[in-house]
């Protein structure tokens, strides 16, 4: 039986709480993080004319300009000022990786020395229909996890720190940085598009979806996820539309509840992985806190709230979840809460003992759940030569360490 002893040598009935998250003592905040209106009020104490903070932010989210230093139609003294208020650290790339397919995955450094992970995705025009210079970004909400799921390789070596908006928004602007430096990657992408129309300006991007899956757990860090993509989504920001960022969850209820409040409709992703608590208890600590009867109402009450489709994420693992009778419960449950499957077959993880099941088995588990008239796609792992589950490459890196 494929059962990995993270399981069973924690008898422990409750998941690890993870610690509230303290604001990061911020002398000096970085700009990367920081509102419009925060910035306003700032330059406007400064005697700034009107137009100062629109200026600045501009260069900060359309030029993405990596230093004070570059912003040269602002006045000399005012950049000294800016740079003794604010950081404007990007993050620094330490590896990136290209799948055969190209998706690619990039490495960062944190001011701390901390290391996170993004992954980029490029839209299939086969598959969405979308032109071939939109992507998606999956970001890392902190460093490490705390919940523990027993299959991740995120939760391995525990919680270390919640990151701030400003690392959150700043794996954006870093990525972006990248693609635009080397915009004939990016094109090379999908050679069998026809070139695109339009000549890429300054403003033009690159990233149009978000996803909020790399590592951590993103509403266990909900205060600085919530104003980070505010931040991406503001029109003097990130851009990208509420709609187009989706938010995964191990499922915490009461900020499942909370962000049902929130104006904005963000999509909500559960990683589910087991339709009985049986099943996604023996996985998933979490689920012994907020089992699937109270999972299941509070997504009712975001899908009330939003008017908006659900995603459920399900690794396919050999031996654990994977037997047709266990696509029963699970079409159950996304018949009632009308929720859309993601199938993913498991990509293996160093030191841990699960393993993906064939694509024999993959594929008749699809066929179980299809033959409920439920809508499920299995998900070819697109990045599955890079490890691109959530935090496989940074796990390596840092036992590997160091690594400069
Ligand atoms: N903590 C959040 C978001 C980060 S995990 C959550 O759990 O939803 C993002 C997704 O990657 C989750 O669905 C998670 O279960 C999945 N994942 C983790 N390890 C994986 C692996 N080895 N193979 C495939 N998917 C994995
Ligand atoms: Fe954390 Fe999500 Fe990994 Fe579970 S699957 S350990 S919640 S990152």
């Amino acid at each position: 039986v494929n059962t990995p002893n993270a399981i069973t040598s924690n008898p422990d009935p409750h998941p690890p709480a993870p610690r509230p998250s303290p604001p990061a003592p911020q002398a000096r905040p970085d700009i990367q993080g920081s509102t419009q209106s925060e910035v306003d009020a700032l330059l406007r104490s400064w005697n700034q004319p009107g137009y100062r903070a629109t200026q600045v932010l501009e260069w900060v989210h359309r030029q993405l300009a990596p230093n004070w230093e570059t912003m040269t139609n602002l006045p000399r003294a005012l950049r000294t000022q800016l740079d003794q208020q604010y950081h404007l650290r990007p993050l620094e790339l330490v590896q990136r990786q290209g799948a055969s397919d190209t998706t690619q995955k990039f490495l960062w450094r944190l001011h701390d020395r901390h290391l996170i992970e993004s992954v980029l995705i490029p839209a299939n025009p086969a598959l969405y229909g979308q032109p071939s210079d939109r992507h998606t970004l999956c970001v890392s909400t902190q460093v490490g996890c705390a919940y523990g799921c027993a299959f991740c390789a995120s939760g391995l070596d525990g919680w270390k720190r919640n990151l701030d908006a400003a690392e959150i928004v700043g794996q954006v602007l870093a990525a972006e940085r990248l693609l635009r430096s080397q915009p004939v990657e990016a094109a090379s992408s999908l050679a069998l598009e026809p070139p695109g129309p339009a000549p890429r300006g300054a403003s033009s991007r690159f990233i149009h979806n978000l996803v909020i899956m790399g590592m951590g757990e993103p509403l266990a860090n909900y205060e600085q996820l919530l104003r980070a993509l505010r931040i991406l989504n503001a029109p003097w920001g990130g851009t990208i539309g509420a709609r187009k960022i989706t938010i995964s969850t191990s499922g915490l209820v009461p900020q499942i509840q909370r962000l049902a409040d929130e104006p904005e409709q963000f999509g909500l992703a559960i990683s589910l992985h087991g339709a009985t608590d049986d099943v996604r208890s023996r996985i998933m600590p979490v689920n012994r806190k907020y089992p699937i009867a109270e999972l299941t109402e509070a997504c009712e009450l975001y899908q009330r709230k939003k008017g908006r489709m659900l995603t459920f994420e399900y690794i396919l693992i050999a031996g654990i979840n994977d037997h047709p009778s266990h696509a029963v419960p699970l079409g159950r449950l996304a018949r009632r809460l009308h929720a859309k499957i993601n199938l993913i077959p498991y990509n293996h993880v160093e030191g841990l003992s699960w393993e993906r099941p064939t694509e024999a088995v993959q594929e008749q588990f699809l066929h179980a759940l299809e033959s409920q008239r439920v809508t499920a796609t299995l998900r070819r792992e697109k990045g599955h030569d890079i490890d691109a589950a959530c935090g496989q490459l940074r796990l390596r890196s840092e036992r590997d360490t160091p690594r400069v």
